[in-house]
């Protein structure tokens, strides 16, 4: 049975934002819980689905790999997984997200619900700066803690007053629906405090968006698809909660003439017909910018390989190296002249019964045999 897409079992566009992620999953994880379902085995499969779905969406990471791959990307050989292997742990998850999203009016409403957001920030960098390793700029639009405030929220000099809705306690108990719960306190939002006197320059938020510059160390080795993160470097939390994480997710652009494989780096080297047969000597480009001396033997054949150690990629947190393949092409002649031409017709003619096209002859000892065959 193919999966759903998991937006449409949200019922969520695309681009919708956490908060319409997080109210969607609300109201339907209300309407198929089996506490009100009970012995509905087709709610049961629709709350489950809808766990699942939101477990995804939920996490920046995982909802960027399932934009890019779709379920591909959580299953067993994925690439994902294996780049996300660690912190990606499927069973179990369902009771705490159910905990996590709930828990704001369960009870929480602890300082975690005034955390700031996380972020992602795509970047793009080349296979040279991927074996290289390199400290890369980026400028990001946050909520940054408010100068003026110093985050806090309130106007210089005053302080926050407890709030009189919970007595400071952060919340308050409620009926919600079939659950009789504690609820985060409306008032306050669970802080247990209020601003009186709010700062103007953030309106009491202790955050003001801001353009901040950042210095992303890539290390060197990188691997396509990994994400880097960077503590503390998302969203500021709100009146001085605790910021959010930033996830750089690094793609390496294909090289125009390198292929890379794990560690190793491949190259398709095309040698001239006359350096094929009678050997030589080629010169071939290295990753780190240098060239290599590649020893042609005579009577070389396209897709022979030939091994360049320690001239590969360089391996993640490893002081070695992986090797290069340069893999050589014999390229056929073109825009010959007359001249040329009959130097081949000579050539061809000298060589005749000569042995000297051994694949040929293999081959076509081989075409003789299969028809041959077909004969009896
Ligand atoms: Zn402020
Ligand atoms: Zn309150």
């Amino acid at each position: 049975m193919s999966k759903r897409d998991y937006y449409d079992v949200l019922g969520v566009p695309r681009s919708a934002s956490e908060s319409e992620l997080k109210k969607a999953y609300r109201s339907l994880a209300m309407k198929y819980h089996p506490d009100k379902n009970s012995g509905d085995k087709e709610a049961e499969k629709k709350f489950k689905e809808l766990n699942e779905a939101y477990e995804i969406l939920r996490d920046v990471n995982k909802r960027a790999a399932y934009d890019r791959m779709g379920h591909q990307a959580f299953d067993q050989g994925g690439r994902e997984r294996s780049h996300a292997s660690g912190d990606f742990n499927f069973t179990g998850g369902f009771s705490n997200i159910f905990e996590d999203i709930f828990g704001d009016f369960m009870g929480g409403g602890s300082p975690q619900a005034h955390r700031g957001s996380d972020l992602q920030y795509n970047m793009n960098i080349s296979l040279e700066e991927a074996f290289k390793g390199s400290k890369k700029p980026i400028r990001i639009n946050v909520n940054a803690p408010c100068d003026e405030c110093k985050g806090s929220g309130s106007e210089k000099g005053t302080k926050p007053v407890t709030c009189l809705s919970c007595h400071g306690q952060g919340k308050v108990r409620a009926n919600q629906g079939f659950f009789t719960v504690e609820r985060t306190c409306p008032t306050c939002h669970g802080a247990g405090r209020k601003i009186e006197k709010p700062c103007r320059s953030c309106s009491g938020l202790g955050r003001v968006r801001k353009e901040k510059s950042l210095n992303v160390s890539i290390p060197a080795g990188v691997e396509d698809g990994t994400r880097i993160r960077l503590a503390g470097e998302g969203e500021a939390g709100i009146q001085g909660a605790a910021p959010g994480d930033l996830y750089v997710f690094v793609s390496v652009a294909p090289h125009s003439f390198f292929q890379r494989e794990g560690a190793d780096i491949h190259c398709r080297v095309p040698i001239s017909m006359v350096t094929a047969a009678l050997g030589g000597a080629i010169e071939v480009p290295t990753i780190n910018g240098g060239r290599a001396k590649v020893k042609i033997p005579e009577g070389t054949q396209t897709n022979r390989q030939f091994r360049l150690k320690d001239k590969g990629m360089t391996i993640l947190r490893r002081s070695n190296r992986g090797d290069m393949y340069i893999h050589a092409f014999v390229e056929t002649p073109v825009n010959l002249s007359k001249k040329n031409k009959d130097l081949l017709k000579e050539f061809e003619k000298s060589t005749k019964n000569a042995q000297t096209n051994p694949q040929s002859e293999g081959f076509f000892a081989k075409v003789k045999e299969f028809w041959d065959n077909l004969q009896d």
